[in-house]
């Protein structure tokens, strides 16, 4: 196994391509690294990340920090006290303001989805959807490597007061039992594949005598960011053994795997934790946001796809970009999004189409862009829930004015001259009692 080293800001220069890397990118990375998360480790910067196409390589920019996430007069600033040296308490305090105006609680996930018990808020638990509840573990709130487009980054950016996360399993436990109606524990973070086996059994364990759970989902990046957490790794085996006690229990275990490019899934190590999940009887599937820069191609998305249909991993999402963060910078057009994905997914045989998208996690429900139409004259999109906080709604088809430039649903007009979506006045009494 390779020996597992990280690399931040701080230590770039143990870095071994570090001399070959131009000044002016470390200047970059270090700036940027001062606002957003930046944790990088030596499977990515060994196997994945081509040095010689750098700053262009996919992986180089899912990994690294680059200059345009930050605006510009924000990049100067960092970039001023970055190069004057400055005391590092200046540095946080002048990253603070920047990171508090880059909406680090979007779609109302704090107010609107932390659920109560006997008046007692349950922190690092959201509960939208009524059928499944997430769990965010204390000890998950890091990855193995940070995505530069990552919608949780104040998890990671000492934003205390925004951060979910709980230890207390009992907890969860108790909600759940008042709840019936959840089937799906889905435990998420961070990376809960970061955990040891023992920290993970602590957690998953007690769920597995509870008759309306039936299924446990581990939202994890380790197949890309550190295969080696299912192969080599010295509780590796001891993790697998317990996938597969959960399966034998009898509940479904997801590993909701988060592919953004089809490299991820090349190396011989990938392959063999692919192959080793499976033999356990868990399913893994996979979801990633498009993100420019980065995967906003149809021909890399049906190779990820087909890859992932070869190697027994069922496509279940591609998301859009949350309205969070450096989300100007990866951002794509809801247009162009919709081509992409249609163009990849018409490639594809129909094992291929289990992926649904692309989809906005907006605060009503999860809203996939469908295509975009004609109606009467008009051009529209077609949008769908296929998620939503009144389950009422889900499968529900509506439509917003064409636009070229909209990323977001907040960005959409309704179309043939309404004045608000079918779900407006529902969502705002949903607002106001809260
Ligand atoms: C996406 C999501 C889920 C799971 O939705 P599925 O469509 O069942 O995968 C659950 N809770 C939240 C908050 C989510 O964003
Ligand atoms: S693996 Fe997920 S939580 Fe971790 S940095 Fe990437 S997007 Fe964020």
């Amino acid at each position: 196994m390779l020996k597992y080293r990280s690399y931040t800001a701080e230590n770039l220069h143990t870095l071994p391509q570090y001399g070959t890397i131009p000044e002016e990118q470390l200047h970059i990375v270090r700036t940027v690294a001062s606002v957003y998360p930046f944790r990088v480790n030596s499977y990515v910067t060994e196997n994945l990340i081509d040095w010689s196409n750098i700053p262009k390589d996919p992986m180089f920019r899912l990994s690294f920090p680059q200059a345009e996430m930050l605006d510009p007069e924000d990049f100067a600033r960092m970039s001023d006290l970055i190069k004057a040296e400055a005391p590092s308490e200046i540095i946080r305090q002048q990253a603070r303001e920047i990171q508090l105006l880059q909406n680090p609680n979007p779609a109302g996930q704090m107010e609107l989805n932390t659920p109560r018990m006997n008046d007692e808020i349950l922190h690092g638990i959201q509960h939208k959807y009524r059928e499944s509840v997430l769990f965010f573990p204390s000890e998950a709130q890091i990855c193995h490597a940070y995505c530069t487009y990552c919608f949780r980054w104040p998890q990671f950016s000492g934003l205390d007061n925004l951060k979910f996360a709980n230890n207390n399993i009992t907890l969860l436990v108790d909600y759940i039992k008042e709840h019936p109606e959840v089937t799906d524990i889905i435990f998420t973070g961070g990376d809960p594949m970061v955990m040891n086996t023992s920290l993970v059994k602590k957690y998953i364990r007690p769920l597995l005598n509870i008759p309306a759970v039936k299924t446990i989902r581990i939202g994890t990046k380790a197949l890309s960011w550190w295969p080696y957490r299912f192969t080599a790794e010295q509780d590796a085996d001891e993790l697998l053994s317990f996938f597969e006690e959960i399966v034998s229990s009898g509940k479904h275990l997801a590993i909701m795997a988060h592919i953004s490019h089809p490299k991820e899934i090349e190396t011989p190590v990938a392959i063999e934790a692919i192959r080793r999940i499976r033999s356990t009887g868990a399913v893994i599937r996979s979801q990633s946001p498009i993100a420019r820069h980065i995967n906003d191609d149809a021909c890399t998305w049906e190779t990820m796809w087909q890859k992932q249909v070869e190697l027994g991993i069922i496509p279940y999402y591609m998301f859009l970009e949350r309205d969070t963060g450096a989300k100007h910078y990866f951002e794509i057009p809801l247009a162009q999004a919709v081509e992409i994905f249609n163009t990849a997914y018409r490639k594809m045989s129909g094992l291929g189409r289990t992926v649904r998208g692309p989809s906005m996690s907006c605060s009503p429900g999860k809203v996939v862009v469908e295509d975009v139409m004609e109606i009467n004259g008009e051009k529209v999109f077609a949008l769908k829930f296929t998620q939503s906080r009144n389950p009422e709604w889900t499968n529900r088809l509506f439509f917003a004015e064409y636009s070229e430039t909209a990323s977001w649903l907040d960005d959409l007009t309704p179309a043939f001259g309404h004045n608000e979506f079918f779900f407006e006045q529902e969502m705002e009494e949903l607002y106001t009692c809260c």
